[in-house]
């Protein structure tokens, strides 16, 4: 037997940078530092960072600085950027913010019924968490669940680690039709549809609206800041079908 709530579980997993929040700024400092301390000499440069995961950006990275096994000194630099960002809290603080409408979509979706809340992001685990909770943003969210950049380079994978993690971690069982993915770029769309799992584009940072429909996203909002239609939104596009007997 299927162990679906009354009303249907729902899996809404939420993009983090330009998607919830906005962080200018703290990224290149905190590779710096991490780099330094992983590889003894100084980050030239950077790989291309919207919409990817950790993993493939150190990955990158290394490349760039013609390190072309990363693998071995990944665990190295989860920690290091760990490290580096919980030094910059206040930093982060400083130059970002809470996207207008975030927090209160995370209100209003913690009151419906069966709505389980947790992230994919490129971010590993812990940078996540710190940008979260600098903002005020956590409350909401499962974040001992979710996919994270340091668990994958590919979006697809995250989001399927992030349902299996929910799944287990809550006792549910959502269909694909019943998560959804919201996010800024045709990464994190095109992550969620690669799994038959639905996508809400949010035209607020990185891919516009019509890249973000080409993608896949059902539906696309320019930003977080009407409630009501980002419920609509997410409840739509994972609307319940006939009930379960
Ligand atoms: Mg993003």
């Amino acid at each position: 037997m299927c162990a679906v709530t009354a009303g249907g579980g729902r899996l809404v997993l939420w993009d983090v940078d330009r998607t919830l929040l906005y962080v200018e700024g703290v990224s290149r400092p905190v590779y710096e530092e991490a780099f330094l301390a992983v590889i003894g000499r100084p980050l030239e440069r950077l790989a291309d960072m919207a919409g990817r995961t950790d993993r493939y950006i150190i990955t990158e990275t290394l490349k760039l600085h013609g390190v072309s096994d990363a693998d071995p000194l990944l665990e190295g630099f989860y920690s290091a950027l760990g490290r580096a960002v919980r030094s910059r809290r206040d930093l982060l603080r400083e130059r970002g913010f809470a996207l207008p409408g975030a927090e209160e979509a995370l209100d209003a979706l913690a009151e419906v019924p069966g709505v389980v809340q947790s992230v994919v992001t490129g971010n590993t685990r812990e940078i996540a968490t710190e940008k979260l909770s600098a903002f005020g943003l956590d409350t909401h969210l499962d974040l001992e669940v979710g996919g994270y950049g340091d668990d994958a380079t590919v979006r697809g994978e995250l989001v399927r680690l992030a349902r299996d993690r929910a799944q287990r971690a809550h006792g549910l069982d959502v269909p694909w039709e019943r998560v959804v993915v919201v996010g800024d770029t045709a990464h994190d769309v095109a992550g969620a549809v690669d799994n038959g799992a639905r996508a809400v584009g949010v035209a607020s940072g990185g891919s516009g609206p019509d890249e973000l429909r080409e993608a896949g996203a059902a539906v696309v909002l320019a930003d977080l800041c009407d409630t009501a239609a980002v419920v609509r939104a997410l409840l739509a596009t994972t609307a319940v079908g006939p009930s379960r007997r």
